[in-house]
């Protein structure tokens, strides 16, 4: 499944070695390596600078080892090492945007999941592309100004975490302020916001069956944002602007939530059309994913993002979530991951699950 790797090259390390299980001391961690350890694989930390103290306070989630480089982006200096480690990269949104894609993207360590991904995730056009594609309801996009008939979001491509978004309630609302830098206007949804932790697995031959594989739903989350969560506390955003302060969606935390039980057909439905798409356009997507959208009044769940990796959201389920409790006992995502790894060195079908 590697971009430009044979599949040779990109699990040549693995041969005969049980792996290590890899991610960068970030996001999700310490879930990653505690999910390993309970799956009795060795665990590999890669830290800036220093190794990071928090870990001592976590001791069943600390890794085995430490790789620490003066820079993250520095990884690929060290494949020889990750290699002799037999080290299986678990990717996660910190360790793509730290390493930066193109290093990422060119790794010759193996990765778990499909790298083809990114390309279609992290640009908004191919992003919208893959999910209509999938019959998935998304909020409208305005090709202009003048188009716009209700309440929008404007989203500049690259913002990381929502950062200077803008807000307006209408056409003329939106008139009144500068759009600086290539940006999308959206429509902006008015309902309830659901993070949805899917898993799919192409080995598993029960369950809710999709492609060739299994579809699971692990946890469900909110996030918290600041300021935009807060922000009704000092009063209407027309006088906050007033004073200068503009709505911001900076992820701060996450909650717990769970749907409406007779809503859950729906999102498996959206589950299982973007991973069949994923499969026509680009050879299917491999563990988990996060379907970001809100439920609207009239109950249509509108998608707004789609993560294609472990989302940090996924950390309230360290010891299980409602969802995955129906699955199996103590099952986080992290643990799933290295299940799913584990089964396929078992089966002799590491090719499926890693790139
Ligand atoms: P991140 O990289 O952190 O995922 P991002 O820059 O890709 O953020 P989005 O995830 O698209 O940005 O949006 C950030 C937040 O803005 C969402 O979590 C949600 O609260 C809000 N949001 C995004 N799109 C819409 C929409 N169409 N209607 C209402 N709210 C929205």
């Amino acid at each position: 499944m590697g971009i430009e790797l044979s599949t040779e090259e990109s699990l040549g390390g693995l041969q005969g070695k049980t792996p290590t299980i890899t991610t960068i001391c970030s996001h999700s961690s310490l879930q990653i390596f505690h999910g390993a350890r309970v799956e009795k694989f060795r665990t590999l930390g890669v830290a800036e600078g220093h190794p990071p103290r928090f870990y001592d306070a976590f001791p069943l989630a600390k890794p085995d080892e430490f790789l620490v480089l003066p820079k993250f982006s520095q990884i690929a200096r060290h494949e020889k090492r990750l290699r002799e480690s037999a080290s299986v990269i678990v990717p996660t949104g910190s360790f793509v945007e730290y390493v930066g894609p193109a290093v990422f993207n060119q790794l010759r360590i193996p990765v778990f999941g499909n790298r083809r991904v990114m390309e279609w995730e992290s640009d908004r056009e191919k992003e919208r592309i893959w999910l209509e594609g999938a019959g998935v309801a998304m909020p409208r996009k305005y090709r202009s100004i003048d188009e716009v008939d209700g309440p929008v979001i404007v989203k500049y491509y690259g913002a990381k975490g929502g950062r200077g978004f803008i807000l307006a309630k209408d056409r003329k609302d939106l008139e009144s302020v500068e759009i600086k830098g290539p940006h999308v206007i959206q429509q902006y949804v008015i309902g309830t916001r659901y993070y949805i932790h899917f898993f799919y697995s192409p080995l598993k031959e029960s369950g809710y069956r999709v492609g060739h594989g299994s579809l699971e739903l692990l946890g469900m989350d909110r996030r918290d944002e600041a300021n935009i969560d807060e922000l009704y506390k000092l009063g209407s955003q027309e006088k906050l602007l007033r004073s200068g302060i503009r709505p911001t969606f900076v992820v701060t935390g996450n909650v717990a939530v769970v749907l409406r039980e007779s809503l859950l057909p729906q999102v498996f439905e959206i589950g299982e059309r973007i991973i069949e798409k994923s499969i026509e356009l680009f050879g299917g997507m491999v563990g988990p994913f996060c379907v970001e959208g809100i439920m609207t009044e009239e109950l249509e769940f509108k998608v707004f993002e789609i993560s294609t990796r472990i989302v940090a959201g996924t950390n309230l389920f360290i010891r299980g979530s409602p969802y995955s409790d129906m699955l199996a006992p103590e099952l986080s995502t992290g643990r799933r991951i290295a299940q799913e790894l584990r089964q396929a060195m078992d089966e002799e079908r590491l090719t499926e699950v890693l790139s």
